[in-house]
């Protein structure tokens, strides 16, 4: 962690000068929307991206249609040429390996410097590695950028075992995916079931069991090293059992880019420190999605979300900042995952005091619902419940008070507790 002291009445950036240069460091979503939104909102001055990868692209289809070979490289793409010519937006291929923000300028790796009035922070988080022996094997495999989903394509093919060690979100689509292009999938994670802070329990025992039913080694246990020997691998857990692969592919987080921050001075912890304008400690730069940490007004440090939409949401404040306008308001945090043929929705927060109530479909957990100790609803997570989620939305945002046994009952609208 680093500390700067926040200049006070930070009038540098936020005057609402249209004309202002802007800066947008990482063309991912987050990046992506800040300029976007920058135009939408009428701001005339220079807008430019600069990212390593080029055009800005979306990552949610890496662990599913893309992996698939559902949709190609220009069905990723957020953005194209035209739309950078028509929006007037420059986009550089370009790493930025220093920031000097008082100068307001960005050092890239080729020497270029680049000058703005306003730095935009948007460079996203790298996958995790494991700290055991062979977790740094450049053979094991990870998934965050599309070079990383052509690299893991290029080596599913049927019948090939692929052990993917975490099974998260990214780590369970990316399971489903490699099994319907024929993969033998072993999963392994030391937790039984995971993902019960993002969906609760009973969702979550539900979606962990589908990885067997769907013909999947499922195994709870802690890697402890990866060894590789010829063109396969051995994963050692720590009860002594070995599991032997062909491919490994580690999905067990990421770490948020922050240290072009942390050498410029700026407030980090676990990601770049941001207040509710997503402004970093410096008035001259901002910063946005997984990459930015918010502090809310009472010095509350919030998780950073790593979704998708808070990453668009995040850009939109920022923009919204940076243009002088009101800033939008979001509703709670959202975000969706695809495994084995089903959806799944999660708003606002599964954990902390009160209880779950679970609505069943068809003799299935299907719907998780938090209620807190007062009797409001605090978050919702879904299988192939979308409608219900949005519903869940609006009772958060407008903190309607609910009676956890019309939650639970299957023949009540939820819409119409949301009114
Ligand atoms: C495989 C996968 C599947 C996902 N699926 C879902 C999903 O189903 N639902 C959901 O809600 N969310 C999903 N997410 C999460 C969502 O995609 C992310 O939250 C979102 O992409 C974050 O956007 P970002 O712009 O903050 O970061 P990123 O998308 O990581 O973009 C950061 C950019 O910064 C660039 N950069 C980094 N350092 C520098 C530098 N020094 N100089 C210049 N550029 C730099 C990088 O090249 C990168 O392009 C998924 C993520 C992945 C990886």
């Amino acid at each position: 962690m680093t500390g700067a002291a926040r200049p006070q009445g930070h009038t540098a950036a936020d005057p609402g000068d249209g004309t202002r240069s802007v800066l947008v460091i990482g063309g991912g979503l987050a990046g992506f929307s800040t300029a976007r939104q920058l135009r939408a909102l009428g701001h005339t001055g220079v807008i430019r991206i600069v990212d390593p990868e080029g055009l800005p692209y979306d990552r949610p289809p890496l662990s599913k249609a893309y992996l698939l070979g559902h949709t190609d490289r220009a069905g990723l793409l957020l953005a194209d040429a035209d739309w950078a010519t028509a929006h007037d937006v420059g986009i550089l291929t370009g790493t930025v390996v220093a920031l000097r923000p008082d100068a307001g300028q960005a050092d890239l790796a080729d020497g270029t410097v680049l000058q703005a009035d306003v730095l935009v922070l948007a460079t996203g988080g790298t996958a995790r590695r494991l700290p055991i022996p062979g977790g740094d094997l450049d053979t094991v495999l990870e998934l965050r950028t599309r070079a990383d989903a052509d690299r893991l394509r290029a080596v599913l093919r049927p019948g090939l075992r692929l052990a993917v060690i975490g099974a998260g979100l990214i780590g369970a689509e990316t399971a489903s995916a490699a099994r319907e292009l024929g993969a033998d999938v072993v999963l392994i994670d030391p937790v039984d079931p995971p993902l019960v802070p993002a969906v609760g329990p009973e969702l979550a025992r539900r979606l962990h069991d589908m990885h067997a039913d769907r013909g999947l080694e499922v195994i709870t246990g802690v890697p402890t090293s990866i060894e590789r020997h010829g063109a396969g691998h051995t994963i050692g857990l720590d009860d002594g059992r070995t599991i032997g692969a062909d491919a490994v592919l580690v999905g067990v987080g990421i770490t948020a880019n922050t240290a072009l921050a942390e050498a410029a001075g700026l407030e980090t912890e676990a990601g770049v420190i941001v207040d509710e304008r997503q402004r970093t400690s410096h008035p001259r730069v901002y910063a946005v999605g997984d990459a930015a940490r918010i502090r809310d007004s009472d010095g509350t440090l919030r998780r950073r979300a790593e979704h998708w939409e808070s990453a668009m949401n995040t850009g939109h404040t920022a923009a919204a900042a940076i243009a002088g306008v009101d800033l939008p308001v979001h509703g709670a945090s959202w975000f969706w995952s695809d495994r084995h043929g089903v959806h799944v929705e999660g708003v606002g927060s599964m954990t902390g005091p009160g209880s779950t109530v679970i609505r069943e479909i068809d003799g299935q957990p299907a719907i998780a619902f938090r209620v807190d100790d007062d009797g409001y609803l605090t978050g919702c997570a879904a299988i192939d419940g979308g409608l219900a989620v949005r519903a869940a939305r609006r009772i958060i945002d407008r903190r309607i008070r609910v009676d956890p046994a019309q939650l639970a009952d299957p023949t009540v609208n939820l819409k119409k507790l949301a009114r």
